[in-house]
């Protein structure tokens, strides 16, 4: 456990296959049997009818933007040399909303709706341009 590191992701039993497949490249989502909806991030019950008859799907990695901040300051390891950077919500092609970082897009290129695709940095998901 690194407590000076602020990006680095705490799996526990339930998250562990959800990291495990980002670090092979994979972006998984969680889809109810009960009603049929996709959520993001994780839960061990459906946020929409509180079914537990949820299991991991491997999302298409397909996405548009939402929202976009640009960071221009964060005092939190290791974020400041990382500034200024892209923090964003996207929309999945499966229908979850998604808390991501936006890289490879130049700030006045991003344009809210435009096609996105996940890649991954560090074994963690973000988001570059796509088609
Ligand atoms: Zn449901």
């Amino acid at each position: 456990m690194n407590a000076a590191r602020h990006d680095v992701p705490e799996p526990d039993a339930f998250t562990r296959p959800y990291w495990e497949a980002a670090a092979g490249g994979r972006l998984l989502i969680r889809r109810c049997a009960a009603c049929g909806r996709a959520h993001h991030y994780p839960r061990e019950f459906c946020p929409y009818c509180w079914s537990e008859d949820v299991t991991w799907e491997e999302a298409s990695g397909r996405a548009v933007l939402y929202t976009w901040s640009t960071v221009h300051r964060n005092d939190l390891p290791p974020f400041g040399e990382r500034t200024p950077y892209v923090a964003a919500v996207v929309d999945l092609a499966e229908g979850p909303r998604m808390m991501t970082e936006i890289v490879h897009c130049a700030d006045g290129d991003l344009r809210a709706g435009m096609a996105l695709r996940v890649a991954y940095r560090d074994g963690k998901p973000v988001f570059e341009p796509g088609d």
